[in-house]
């Protein structure tokens, strides 16, 4: 990179006696460097920190994500710190970014904020379908790729962007969940968007689903796919990196860079890998020889997920429904899921129930399930119910948000005429999976 740049000699000797760090050519060299760039025209001189053309670029392109999502405030931070503000391209750049940002308007309920959920994603639709016991089970609960697909475009067309639980409401000083700003375009809306049950279970090996999620020569979150050959392949093969490659060419559709909640449960391990020590340890019925390896990757895995913007949520260890089973069982089971999830996902302050199953109708939470949770860290909590568009509630110390199930029964009680909950979201004749048993009688 630095051949780009011819230093002026009279400086690069300045330079040399002042006795600086060496040469190099730093951000963090704050020493005045004169460059000329071979793209201008002549030798128009300016007296700027030592940033390379290439570094200022790459800073002006950070800057610019930062600005397609919401973020103005650490776009103009960004740009400032660079110490370099006399450059007439960041000078632009941060009169337009304040420009900007006056036009935002703040989200005018933070209590009406939906939330659409998926599960695994079908890659293979043929090999989900083929009609064996799990066919039923797939149709109900999963949507095909290209579904998903079709829905991430529309719900971008129609103006939603993903935001987090945090984004919405936080905890303060004094331990009081209170909303959040969300600073929008006036025709932007924030959605939450999150995924259940990213295991990919023993039993769906075979059906048409990735092995796990894994990263590639990028850095990037991708999924392995076994192909009929036995092969492994690597692509977007589910929605993590699905929609990764979205934001990447609509950054706009993320605020400040939030992507969606993913809800673990810890019986067959996660993302792919079986680290679970009880199910795939030495002195289990399954072991795995490569489970401290599978554990190690795991937590790589689920570390690049959380820099790209990804959260994770406990779903309980056992998939348990936390409504009805006895608070000593849902405590074991929490704790087995500290155990054996947490050292590869980090602490975690968000409970997605499994079954949408919560501790509580829709009075605020009270009683001994309740204390047992926020007792273990849990502030934000999720259940199912598709019967409105959106339903949340804050209460003193958390936030609660029903979630809506985005998949085969949803859209078929759509095609049907029985609920028309996802009217807001998009167009499901338009989404719905041809290749879907049943479906040319559903979308005549
Ligand atoms: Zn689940």
């Amino acid at each position: 990179m630095r051949k780009n740049f011819a230093l002026i000699g009279a400086m690069l000797s300045l330079f040399i006696m002042a006795g600086c760090q060496g040469l190099k050519l730093s951000a963090d060299t704050a020493a005045l460097v004169t460059y000329h760039s071979s793209q201008e025209s002549g030798l128009e001189k300016r007296a700027i920190p030592s940033k390379t053309r290439e570094e200022k670029e790459k800073l002006l392109a950070e800057a610019k994500v930062s600005s397609q999502q919401y973020d103005y405030e650490k776009a103009i931070t960004l740009l400032k710190q660079a110490g370099i503000s006399g450059d007439k391209d960041i000078q632009r750049a941060l009169d337009d970014y304040e420009k900007q940002r006056n036009h935002l308007v703040k989200w005018h309920d933070n209590s009406k904020i939906p939330h659409l959920f998926f599960h695994s994603l079908i890659a293979d639709a043929s090999k989900a379908f083929d009609g064996d016991s799990m066919t039923q089970g797939y149709q109900d609960y999963m949507v095909t790729i290209d579904e998903c697909k079709k829905i991430l475009n529309e719900l971008y067309k129609r103006g939603y962007i993903l935001v987090n639980l945090e984004d919405i409401a936080k905890t303060n000083s004094e331990g009081e969940m209170v909303y959040q700003d969300i600073l929008l375009p006036p025709d932007k809306k924030p959605l939450v968007l999150s995924q259940d049950d990213v295991s990919y279970y023993e039993y769906m090996m075979g059906d048409g689903f990735p092995k796990n999620l894994t990263i590639d020569a990028n850095g990037n979150i991708t999924n392995t796919y076994l192909n009929d050959k036995g092969e492994a392949i690597h692509g977007s093969y589910d929605l993590v990196p699905i929609v990764d490659d979205f934001v990447e060419q609509h950054p706009d559709f993320s605020y400040k860079g939030s992507k969606g909640i993913i809800a673990l449960t810890g019986y067959n391990g996660v993302l792919g890998y079986r680290t679970s020590e009880s199910s795939y340890g030495p002195n289990s019925e399954k072991p795995n020889p490569n489970i401290k390896k599978d554990q190690q990757q795991a937590k790589k895995v689920a570390n690049v997920m959380k820099q790209k913007g990804w959260t994770f949520a406990s779903h309980t260890w056992g998939h348990l429904d936390a409504g009805k089973v006895s608070i000593e069982h849902l405590e074991r089971d929490l704790l087995k899921w500290k155990r054996e999830v947490e050292p590869i996902t980090g602490p975690v302050n968000t409970i997605i129930f499994a079954f949408g199953s919560d501790i509580g109708d829709w009075h605020r939470y009270s009683g001994a399930k309740y204390d047992l949770l926020k007792s273990m860290g849990f502030a934000y909590y999720a259940n199912v119910d598709a019967s409105s568009t959106s339903w949340s509630q804050i209460g003193p110390d958390y936030f609660r948000q029903a979630r809506i199930n985005l998949d085969g029964i949803r859209m078929r009680a759509a095609l049907t005429g029985q609920s028309e909950v996802l009217k807001d979201f998009f167009d499901v004749e338009r989404v719905f999976d041809p290749s879907r048993p049943g479906a040319n009688k559903l979308l005549q």
